[in-house]
């Protein structure tokens, strides 16, 4: 019997049995990106593992809606409710218009995912296409008693709110230590506490981007967009909510007070949060400047890098650990990764290109075909363990040994029967593109250059032109693809 899926539930502390609110539907939201700068690799990991998860739910047959927001307003610097909004004072440092930024770190996250080979969200909505929305949440929270107005700008009221309620629930913070922590009121603060958060700011003289609101110029507060659109889109209690796990507190426990406040209901079922991307053990962050950005990595143009790695080698070394661990970042792992990468990719090629036959006088092998079905069922135990991609590889490299050793006949194909090797390829063929997002990355072969090089290389070696045999070889080997002289005709293999 195989486990069904299970969830580590940040809300809960505890994995929980999936169980969706309208199965066969999903709604899944994540918190995209604030688009004033080009995203680095910490960035993608967690949008990589959204990937991931998105990818396994609809291979499991479910249908997902999976909304991923653009953050173009309301994100402060440092986090705060205080200080220039991040695309507002890049607009003012570039002397660009504040969408001409917006379009251009937009355009720039979304090159990257396609670089990853992340699939696009089924909807993306911005926070300034819903200033509307955001408007009526706040006329909401002040019609329950849980916000208020002071000098233009609406707070959220935390203690009011903690009285029915239990802010803190998501994260884990007490409201006391959370009121001792934060500095004292100045008598300048529009706050009553500072455990306050801002739904809506008046717009200083200074600041471009702002909207006109019941209560003057104004911006939305950074938390409100996610409940909004989560909102719409998907209904006031959905599924799954994610983002990274420095997004917990403030931003998604503010997000759940917001929508309690508003609602009366809970807003997530599963509340998930991925693990940090670390560099010599701090999160990597542009503010701590230890940030690399993915074209730096493609070219090997950073001083933290020995070499260039491709796209899908850095993938593949961030799905080598579970996305709740943390992940450093080392040169030597991803080398590892490079060859991992590689060797998937190859067997990949092999089991493409196999089609079942029998054999005479050679019968089915059931401890043989038991193993293969054994290893099948462990790559969906391993993601049906909270999605463990970790554990996932590690079965499908076993898959592998077993599919290396069909080609130099030392498992025969009716030995394992047709029913086992057409899952077995199924398996292997889904786990690795389907599912983990894992392609061929070869500029050779997408452009069909590579088959004429193969019909070169053929022609010499008809010809008895050894000189151009080798030629042709050693030019290949330095696009990192090796030539093999098969039985069945020359095939190619990435040089591992
Ligand atoms: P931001 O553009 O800063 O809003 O971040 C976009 C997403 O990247 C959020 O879900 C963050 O939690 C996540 N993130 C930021 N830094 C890292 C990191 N070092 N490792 C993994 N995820 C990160
Ligand atoms: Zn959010």
């Amino acid at each position: 019997m195989l486990n069904p899926l299970r969830i580590q539930n940040s809300l809960t502390g505890k994995k929980e049995l999936f169980e969706p609110i309208n199965a066969p539907f999903v709604g899944m939201y994540v918190c995209g990106p604030t688009v004033y700068s080009d995203v680095h690799l910490g960035n993608v990991r967690t949008f990589v593992s959204f990937d991931v998860i998105y990818r396994y739910l609809m291979h499991l047959g479910y249908k997902v809606r999976y909304v991923r927001n653009i953050t173009d307003v309301g994100h402060l610097i440092d986090d705060a409710d205080e200080g220039e909004d991040k695309i507002g004072k890049k607009a003012k440092l570039e002397n660009l218009e504040p969408m001409e930024i917006v379009q251009k770190y937009t355009e720039d996250f979304h090159r990257v995912m396609d670089q990853f080979n992340a699939l696009p969200p089924s909807i993306e909505p911005t926070a300034t296409g819903h200033i509307l929305e955001q408007i009526e949440m706040v006329e909401t929270l002040l019609e329950n008693g849980l916000a208020y107005e002071s000098n233009g700008s609406i707070y959220f009221n935390v203690k009011e709110y903690q009285k029915n309620h239990h802010y803190g629930k998501l994260s884990g913070r007490k409201i006391e230590e959370l009121i001792s922590n934060t500095r004292e009121l100045d008598g300048q603060d529009e706050k009553s506490d500072n455990v306050d958060f801002a739904l809506w700011k008046k717009a200083s003289d200074g600041h471009i981007m702002r909207w006109p609101s019941p209560w003057g110029m104004g911006f939305p507060g950074w938390h409100l967009e996610c409940t909004v659109m989560g909102t719409k889109y998907l209904g006031k209690t959905f599924d799954i909510h994610g983002g990274g796990m420095d997004l917990k507190f403030p931003h998604h426990e503010c997000e759940l007070a917001q929508s309690v406040g508003a609602h009366e209901q809970d807003p997530v079922k599963y509340w998930i949060h991925t693990n940090m991307l670390t560099v010599n053990g701090q999160k990597m962050s542009k503010s701590l400047g230890n940030s690399f950005l993915p074209r730096q990595l493609f070219t090997g143009d950073h001083d933290l890098l020995d070499r260039a790695y491709s796209p899908m080698t850095v993938k593949f070394f961030m799905l080598q650990s579970h996305y709740a661990s943390t992940l450093d970042f080392s040169n030597d792992a991803l080398q590892a990764a490079q060859k991992g990468y590689k060797k998937l990719m190859n067997g990949l090629r092999i089991i493409k290109n196999i089609e079942y036959t029998t054999e005479k006088g050679v019968e089915i092998n059931e401890k043989i075909a038991g193993q293969i079905n054994q290893l099948c069922d462990n790559c969906y135990r391993a993601m049906n363990d909270d999605f463990n991609t970790a554990l996932t590889i590690g079965h499908l490299f076993n898959l592998l040994k077993k599919i290396n050793s069909i080609p130099t006949q030392n498992l025969k194909l009716a030995e394992i029967g047709e029913e086992t090797f057409n899952r077995m390829k199924a398996t292997f063929c889904s786990f690795i593109t389907d599912v983990l997002g894992l392609k061929e990355e070869n500029n050779l072969n997408s452009e069909g250059l590579l088959e004429v090089l193969i019909s070169f290389y053929k022609k010499a070696k008809e010809a008895k032109d050894y000189e151009k045999v080798d030629e042709i070889r050693n030019q290949l080997k330095e696009q990192g693809v090796v030539l093999k002289d098969m039985k069945t005709g020359i095939d190619w293999a990435y040089e591992e």
